[in-house]
């Protein structure tokens, strides 16, 4: 057996988000944080990094601290800034600086959308020096035992892969992931939405063919996400055909034509 497969067993039911493996990722995952390397998640969105991240803390006993990046967010939202309170100056530590205290694991998702500064700060601590630099108060922080840096980036938006620098990308131990399997994808959707299989089939076969169309007039193709949703819809007892337009089509894309187009595939499928 493989010495790092976490014993999952020794947690009671409920405290282990389920999460449904694609391939070797949790392997991957317990081996970088055991020789503490961060890592980088790619993938399109919905395909399950955030619950695979959620999983891989709670297997691995660690707490997680993440933060979705946007493009307004500055190193300083991560690192900690000082505060204004009862007329004195205090420092406020980050998410970042927390989860480097603590031990925890920080995600960072969609890494790239934050400003470029932002991965700076991170250089120090994704490489062997395991060190935040906190310039504001000249502290030089080392990352407690446990602590993992996670990112995540989804490269289907082209204009943003670029954006990752090398020097950043190249600290990192990278994790490919995509859609799961059919038969995995199926159990996902069964047992988030608490679908029968009948309906777990159909949507992921209706998944096939939406993905079968290609990327030609969508930025994304349906992800396991939207099929979850789609499913819960049918369960809470929205017709099938309004729980698939509301969940897939409509959420997918705001053009008529597109709409249209997938629609027939929809009909085509179900
Ligand atoms: P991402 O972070 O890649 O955008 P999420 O992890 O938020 O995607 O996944 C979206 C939803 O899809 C989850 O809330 C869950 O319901 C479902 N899901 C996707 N992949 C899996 C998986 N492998 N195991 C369990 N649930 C999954």
């Amino acid at each position: 057996m493989d010495r790092l497969q976490v014993p999952a067993a020794q947690l009671g039911p409920g405290e282990l988000p389920f999460y449904a493996e694609q391939g070797e990722e949790c392997r991957v995952f317990a081996h970088a944080h055991a020789q503490r390397l961060p890592l980088l998640i790619k993938g399109p969105t919905g395909c399950g990094k955030t619950r695979f991240v959620e999983h891989m803390a709670a297997r691995l006993g660690r707490p997680l601290i993440t933060v979705s990046c946007h493009d307004d967010l500055t190193a300083a939202d991560l690192v900690g800034r000082f505060l204004i309170q009862d007329g004195a100056t205090v420092w406020s530590d980050g998410p970042l600086t927390r989860a480097v205290r603590q031990g925890a694991l920080c995600y960072l998702d969609e890494v790239v959308e934050a400003r470029r500064d932002t991965t700076v700060v991170l250089h120090p601590l994704a490489d062997d020096r395991r060190m935040l630099p906190i310039e504001r108060t000249g502290e030089q922080i080392a990352a407690a035992p446990g602590f993992m840096l996670v990112i995540s980036y989804n490269p289907g938006y082209q204009n943003l892969l670029k954006s990752l620098k090398p020097s950043t990308r190249q600290r990192f131990v990278a994790l490919q992931m995509g859609y799961p399997a059919p038969e995995v994808e199926q159990r996902i959707v069964q047992t988030e939405s608490a679908c029968d299989e009948r309906l777990s089939q159909q949507l992921v076969r209706l998944a096939a063919a939406l993905r079968r169309l290609g990327e030609h007039d969508l930025e994304e193709t349906v992800s396991t996400r939207l099929l979850v949703a789609a499913a819960r819809l049918a369960v809470a007892g929205l017709p099938l055909h309004l729980a698939v337009q509301a969940a897939i089509v409509d959420a997918l894309t705001d053009e008529a034509d597109t709409a249209a187009a997938l629609a027939e595939v929809v009909s085509a499928v179900l």
